[in-house]
């Protein structure tokens, strides 16, 4: 129906005098409306942040092959923007892509589990970027960050208080979550990959840098560390389990040692970890 009434304003428009619009692209709302699209900002496009310069973190960059056995689903895709069939309220497109909750389960261990009816943390928000640790830009590929609504959850309210104590603070920069059914997310998947991150309860986030670059720090100089003490807080008022920092971070007493540990390779990112609902 909406697709005859398309094709048909298509036509005439042909017909008619000749018409400026570009064709809609196939994956949008086909707004309806004609008229200056100035206030749309694109809800797709993410600035690509040109990273031209290579070696711009320490960690050794092997060369990353396709995995062959990641399909990515059509779940995979960014959440699609809400359907309009009711036309004409010109309504300014959301800026960032909502989170489309469901109830999930995480299954098994963070180590060997899996993650049921996960959800996806869109590539960025009004809070907070994603960073893809292999290929080194924003936003961090769909299939690296999925998470147990729990975690979605907990991670939207833990920046949200941390911009409320705090707005100047640039967002939140997050790495890796866990793969669309959790599971093994190892090298294969690019870098040193992860021991853990299987079942939907851990994240990667980056400290925030003292020149405030949406990027993670090259070196523990980079790090704003009142902004880093802060951040680690607020993850264990908000129920994680562990934080894991870097050694020569100095992060470890903010917290008691059995949630604040540090561990090697921590050094441009925190690990946090949920516990299972309920326990
Ligand atoms: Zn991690």
């Amino acid at each position: 129906m909406l697709l005859v009434v398309l094709i048909f304003s298509a036509g005439a428009l042909s017909i008619g005098a000749t018409s400026a619009e570009p064709p809609a692209g196939d994956d949008l709302p086909a707004p309806v409306t004609s008229g200056p699209d100035t206030t749309a900002p694109s809800t797709v496009a993410e600035p690509p942040a040109p990273d031209g310069l290579p070696g711009a973190t320490s960690e050794p960059a092997p060369t990353v092959p396709d995995d062959p056995r990641h399909e990515p689903g059509p779940e995979e895709t960014e959440a699609e923007p809400p359907t309009a069939l009711e036309p004409p309220v010109v309504e300014a497109a959301p800026a960032f892509p909502a989170v489309r909750w469901r109830r999930s389960r995480a299954l098994g261990s963070h180590t060997s589990g899996r993650l049921v009816r996960g959800v996806l943390l869109p590539g960025a928000g009004e809070r907070f970027v994603t960073w893809d640790p292999i290929l080194r830009r924003s936003p961090n590929r769909a299939w690296r960050r999925w998470g147990s609504d729990q975690l979605i959850r907990t991670l939207l309210a833990v920046a949200d208080a941390y911009h409320a104590a705090d707005p100047d603070a640039p967002p939140l920069v997050i790495g890796d979550l866990s793969r669309p059914g959790g599971g093994e997310f190892g090298s294969r998947f690019g870098g040193l990959g992860h021991v853990s991150h299987q079942n939907g309860l851990d994240i990667d986030i980056y400290y925030p840098r003292r020149d405030g670059a949406l990027r993670p720090p090259r070196s523990v100089d980079q790090i704003d560390r009142p902004r880093a003490r802060r951040l680690v807080r607020l993850w264990l008022r908000a129920g994680a389990r562990f934080v894991f920092v870097g050694p020569r971070t100095n992060l470890t007493g903010v917290g008691p040692r059995s949630r604040v540990q540090a561990i090697r390779y921590h050094d441009n990112h925190i690990h946090v970890r949920l516990p299972r609902r309920g326990g």
